[in-house]
């Protein structure tokens, strides 16, 4: 496997880099507040990144102009965890939904629109990275995702 140690903010910044201009586009408010320390992980920087650029395309696609995106991370230093997580205030998942999110092929977006893959690669990445990852969602007030990943040093 090709895992390093990966500062966690910086991929996260890196797909917001790639991301900021859709974010302008579409009239979101943005906020993004990471830790002033580095959260080193050990993982793949890549699959990492399509993680999170994964997640914060379904946060934006769920979202109206003038909706809030925000992105924070922190350090959960008793369990050795680093946690990033994305927070939109769009339409939300109806709790119905919920247990199959992350099944492959399982989209609410129009034919064309969603492959219904996108959080099946993420719960896979994060298992893959020995992480967690939780979601947290109200209809029409928006959801978070959040993702728990150990950090370098803990059980490597
Ligand atoms: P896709 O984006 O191609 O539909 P995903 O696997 O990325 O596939 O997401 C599956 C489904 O989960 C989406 O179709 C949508 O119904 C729901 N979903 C995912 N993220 C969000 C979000 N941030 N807000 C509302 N619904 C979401
Ligand atoms: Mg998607």
């Amino acid at each position: 496997k090709a895992f390093r140690a990966v500062n966690l903010n910086e991929v996260v910044s890196t797909v917001v880099d790639l991301v900021r201009h859709r974010i302008e586009l579409q009239d979101l408010y943005f906020k993004m507040t990471l830790t002033d320390a580095p959260l080193f992980v050990h993982g793949d920087i890549n699959r990492l990144q399509q993680c999170f650029l994964n997640l914060i395309f379904n946060a934006i696609e769920a979202m109206r102009p003038g909706g809030n995106l925000g992105i924070t991370s922190h350090l959960i230093s008793d369990k050795q965890l680093a946690e990033v997580a994305i927070h939109d205030t769009g339409h939300g998942i109806p709790h119905k939904h919920l247990n199959h999110i992350f099944d492959p092929f399982f989209t609410t977006k129009a034919m064309g629109e969603g492959t219904g893959m996108g959080l099946s690669i993420v719960y896979g990445v994060v298992k893959n990275h020995r992480g967690e990852i939780r979601v947290d969602s109200t209809v029409d007030q928006g959801t978070t995702f959040t993702i728990q990943l150990p950090l370098v040093g803990k059980a490597d």
